[in-house]
């Protein structure tokens, strides 16, 4: 889904792309990217596309605010680490 199928917003609930591992030269991977729930806690008014997260991990859960970053939208597909989309339909 698009973001402009309609803006993040304070509440909603998202998907944030974990950083994985990193590629190892055979190309495997220890820990790849994975889809973690993520509550938005903070939309930047400058821009819709960056949030502040709370990241729940089935083991944990971390901040991400806008102070310290924040996460920016990239399309599901891409598996970017660090940044959020719309959980996917299945
Ligand atoms: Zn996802």
């Amino acid at each position: 889904m698009p973001l402009t199928a309609g803006g993040p917003s304070v509440g909603r609930t998202v998907h944030y792309v974990s950083h994985g591992t990193p590629v190892r030269e055979d190309g495997t991977q220890t820990f790849p990217s994975v889809c973690r729930t993520a509550i938005v806690t903070e939309v930047d008014p400058e821009d819709a596309g960056r949030v502040g997260l709370v990241v729940l991990n089935p083991s944990g859960q971390f901040f991400h605010p806008l102070a310290a970053g924040g996460s920016s939208y990239a399309e599901a597909a891409g598996m970017v680490g660090g940044s959020w989309h719309w959980p996917e339909r299945v």
